[in-house]
């Protein structure tokens, strides 16, 4: 069997879905699906020559072949690696449908037989849709009179933006109470929200540093959270990269009472040692990983201790064995792994496949709550991808999902090949 073409389908969600579709010359496809980056096609198109006449059944060589000519053309992470990550998926669908199997039983058999999905409740609002480069858009397919704001220029979402304009509406404890009740009786066991959302005692915003009154308002959510859901339910709060140290310790201190699942991404990604301090200072468990790519990516950070949760997204991280590879060294170092995942519910149901295989998977995220079309785009499966909170891992062959392309068309992004 031999590979013969390597061709993508973009559907505007609320990311870009990305999918990778390898075809071969025995008529058997593959399908994979990538995190979003700025030109991501463009490279998946560049590096079809290197799989174009090969085994697609040699998924780890092939890898290495795409990864040693990103790292000759100066990649050894980053985005090349979200487009590498969609084709190793899709190599692993085909190798599945080849051999008759699941693609958790080539990544070493399973673990579990369902896997549990955080639900991430970003700040409270139904939908969040956000561009390559995490400037708020509006999806083309959304009501004119729904919750968005016109799509327009704008700062990115997360992180320090460094606009000038002022923050956003501040959200309420109430509010956040109220989503988290409505989530967990969706069944969910674990929640995750955004806590660098809009506070109403900032006073020096993308500078890093949090007022006392600030860290009082962000402990208020989580306590409000806390309290709506019990101790039935774990939690999860996202910082996005956004704090220096001594104040993302002042407030990771603060939440010890409330027994976090997680705080993440409290400082910049680059930083290991920064990241060090935050989780030595702290008994608040400290994730981060979905900057990060490969093993290569997660070893500094695994060795120095610098991660309590290690959260690869396998959409760019390098791909499903690679995302095996990265569980197998945190386990080494009795970490857990929750996967990061943004993805449609191909991605989704491909990193479930590697939380069935792995021994210290936590929780996989679900981030696609707003989007009216998630569990519509999916079809291959006996019902709903997500039920009660949980994923069942498919038992047919490859990932044991294909996409409704009718569905996809509909929502296809304008300007790019649909397959
Ligand atoms: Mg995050």
């Amino acid at each position: 069997m031999r590979i013969t073409d390597v061709r993508t389908a973009v559907v505007e969600a609320n990311y870009d879905w990305t999918f990778v579709r390898v075809y071969t010359d025995e008529g058997l496809t593959g399908l994979g699906e990538s995190f979003l980056a700025p030109g991501l096609t463009g490279i998946i198109r560049d590096l079809k020559p290197l799989l174009v006449g090969q085994d697609p059944l040699d998924v780890d060589r092939l890898f290495s072949r795409m990864r040693w000519a990103a790292s000759g053309a100066g990649s050894v992470a980053g985005v090349v690696y979200n487009a590498i990550s969609g084709i190793e998926t899709a190599l692993w669908d085909l190798a599945g449908k080849h051999y008759g199997v699941p693609v958790y039983r080539l990544l070493g058999g399973k673990y579990r037989d369902r896997v549990r999905v955080y639900a991430d409740c970003h700040a409270g609002e139904a939908l969040e849709a956000l561009s390559s480069v995490m400037i708020p858009r509006r999806p083309r397919w959304l009501p004119p009179d729904e919750g968005l704001p016109p799509a327009g220029p704008g700062d990115p979402v997360h992180g320090r933006a460094f606009g000038l304009e002022e923050p956003g509406e501040a959200f309420t404890p109430e509010m956040y109470a109220a989503r988290a009740r409505e989530v967990a009786a969706m069944g969910f066991t674990a929640l995750k929200f955004d806590l660098d959302v809009p506070n109403p005692h900032t006073i020096a915003p993308h500078s890093g540093t949090l007022t006392h009154a600030e860290i009082r308002h962000m402990v208020s959510l989580v306590e409000a959270v806390r309290e709506a859901v019990g101790d039935g339910v774990d939690l999860a709060f996202d910082l996005h990269w956004r704090y220096n140290v001594s104040d993302a310790v002042r407030l990771a201190c603060e939440l010890e009472p409330y027994g976090l699942m997680w705080l993440e991404d409290p400082v910049p990604p680059e930083n290991v040692e920064a990241l060090r301090r935050v989780t030595r200072s702290t008994r608040t468990p400290i994730a981060s990983g979905e900057n990060l790519y490969l093993r290569h990516g997660f070893r500094e950070a695994l060795e120095r201790g610098a991660l309590d949760v290690a959260a690869p997204d396998l959409q760019k991280a390098g791909g499903l064995f690679e995302g095996r590879k990265i569980a197998d060294m945190a386990d080494a170092h009795y970490v857990a792994v929750a996967p990061h995942c943004i993805a449609s519910p191909i991605g989704t149901v491909a990193a479930a496949h590697v939380a069935a295989a792995i021994p210290n998977f936590l929780a996989l995220e679900w981030h696609g709550m707003g989007v009216p079309f998630w569990e519509e785009i999916a079809t291959g499966l006996d019902g709903p991808v997500i039920r009660e909170g949980f994923i069942r891992i498919p038992e047919g062959p490859g990932l044991g999902v294909e996409l409704d392309e009718e569905v996809a068309r509909r929502y296809a992004r304008e300007g790019e090949p649909f397959f």
